[in-house]
């Protein structure tokens, strides 16, 4: 949960380009220091009922609601891991996906410090003994961008052709190309960090699962979110649901799939 907390400062401040260690975290209504002891991941939240001990303005329950989720799948991970060097491939991963899911869900960002730092960070990991060797995290994460960048250039072509056009997000006017064509750079950079953490077989898991956790809620918010078609939706947090789902079982539903197919 503490490193949960630390995720909310770089969801506030990398994007902005403030410096994740200093200032200390202050209250952004009346911009005092935050006590240590007001600072405990979640339960400082419900001891201050989410509101500044000093202004009583109210706090986010994102912010604890990311320390939870942070600390229940760290739990997890480490119940299926034990006391080994796999953790950290686990812990590592987790944090980048929670990130992400946050920053474009909130801000239609994933930042590069995560997808591109986070494909290096996978392929260094891959050093450590027990897990994927370097060449195959390597070479899966090639793939994977490869694969995203072939649907954004084949959704382009798609889309011009029956001229349709994604409204860019509020306050994304001026990019709007960067809508057109149904993923991101982001969404490619994304798909090379999570093919590197988790090689071949659990990458396309984690793909097929981000796939059709977006149709399936896409659907869901234009029958009754009065999202229209037009509207972007940000995939980002699929591919971290996708993620963290093949990271957890991607073995066994691999060898079911392939038992299926007998
Ligand atoms: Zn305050």
């Amino acid at each position: 949960m503490c490193i949960g907390s630390f995720l909310n400062v770089v969801i506030w401040r990398v994007p902005l380009g403030k410096s994740i260690v200093s200032p200390p975290s202050a209250c952004p209504g009346c911009g005092k220091e935050i006590e240590p002891q007001d600072n405990i991941p979640v339960l400082s939240y419900l001891i201050l009922k989410g509101k500044c001990r000093n202004c009583s303005m109210s706090i986010s329950v994102k912010y604890p609601v990311t320390e939870l989720i942070t600390g229940i799948l760290f739990a997890f991970a480490a119940l299926q891991t034990g006391y080994s060097l796999a953790f950290v491939n686990y812990a590592v991963l987790i944090a980048l996906m929670v990130v992400v899911v946050r920053t474009d869900l909130e801000q239609f960002i994933i930042l590069d410090e995560v997808s591109i730092g986070g494909t290096v960070a996978g392929i260094l990991l891959a050093l450590l003994p027990g897990g994927l060797d370097i060449l195959t995290s390597l070479v899966t994460a090639v793939a994977g961008a490869s694969f995203f960048l072939l649907i954004r250039a084949g959704a382009s072509i798609y889309l011009k052709k029956k001229n349709i056009r994604t409204e860019a997000p509020e306050g994304f006017e001026d990019e709007e190309d960067e809508f057109q064509g149904g993923m991101g750079w982001g969404d490619i950079k994304l798909a090379a960090c999570i093919g590197a953490f988790l090689g071949p077989a659990s990458t396309v898991i984690a793909f097929f699962a981000a796939f059709i956790l977006g149709a399936i809620s896409g659907g869901a918010m234009m029958a009754f979110g009065g999202k229209k078609r037009n509207t972007p939706i940000p995939f980002g947090p699929f591919m971290a649901a996708g993620a963290v789902l093949a990271l957890f079982f991607g073995e066994p539903l691999w060898n079911a799939y392939m038992n299926l197919l007998g």
